[in-house]
């Protein structure tokens, strides 16, 4: 346990926040036969019974699709879409987070992503509530060279429109602007009254956030390494190689709260 971890896990409020993909469960090829960590998923429990800890998963799944994917977990917080759609632990919506606004292009954009998706084979595109995910990690490497023309092309239209661009592991989503992980975490904070986050994420979305908290003194950001993201521009509290390497901190996190370090 580092030093500076330990003194905010003396604080009398904490809330331990993770991405899931990449950060709680390994990427697969094909997202939805993600399966959780089970060395993760057991500190999960085990955090989930020290009355001071808040647990939140954030996530750029679906509320449905998070909601599949963690059902393994105890009750905890559950934001899906990047921050925009919240969920309490005990199921409930918070009045106080902000709707997304509805786009009036979304189709247009998304029948651009279909004609996207028809020139690769391999690539899917993935419909969710407020936009669409172009995945590309199963495109066959010769069919690759040109891959990052149309993508720009596609999101150079999408920009046009005004949603923003997130750049993930083989995966380019277009959505409305709004909320992000970072703003989600706050707003959580906000409801819930931490002295302290933890949050740890692997991908460019995560980023914001792991870097705000790195820079907080009394909170912690952790970055979870994997071959297929460069180093963050920043230094991050700490640095873990992925899942099992999370799996681990969050292992000494619960035995420290439990009072067995
Ligand atoms: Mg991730």
């Amino acid at each position: 346990m580092i030093p500076s971890l330990t003194s905010i896990l003396r604080a009398s409020r904490i809330l331990i926040a993770s991405d899931f993909d990449g950060t709680l469960a390994p990427i697969v090829s094909r997202p939805s036969d993600a399966v959780a960590d089970p060395h993760a998923l057991a500190q999960w429990h085990r955090l989930a019974k020290i009355p001071k800890v808040t647990l939140a998963i954030v996530s750029g799944r679906s509320a449905v699709e998070l909601e599949t994917l963690c059902s393994e977990f105890p009750p905890c917080w559950k934001v899906a879409d990047h921050g925009k759609t919240p969920r309490a632990p005990d199921g409930s919506t918070p009045a106080s987070w902000p709707q997304a606004r509805n786009p009036e292009h979304l189709g247009k954009v998304g029948m651009s992503a279909d004609l996207l998706a028809s020139q690769f084979p391999g690539a899917t595109v993935e419909s969710k509530s407020h936009g669409f995910a172009f995945h590309f990690r199963n495109v066959p490497a010769q069919a690759r060279s040109a891959l990052p023309p149309a993508v720009d092309a596609w999101i150079a239209e999408s920009q046009r429109a005004g949603f923003e661009v997130l750049k993930g592991r083989e995966v380019v989503e277009i959505q409305i602007p709004g909320e992000t992980k970072y703003s989600a975490l706050q707003r959580i904070a906000t409801l819930v009254g931490p002295q302290s986050t933890i949050f740890a994420g692997d991908d460019t979305t995560d980023l914001e956030a792991v870097r705000e908290l790195s820079i907080s003194d009394k909170d912690f950001g952790v970055w979870v390494r994997s071959p297929e993201r460069p180093l963050p521009d920043f230094t991050p509290d700490q640095m873990v190689e992925g899942p099992q390497g999370w799996a681990l901190l969050l292992e000494s996190i619960a035995s420290f709260l439990e009072g067995k370090t």
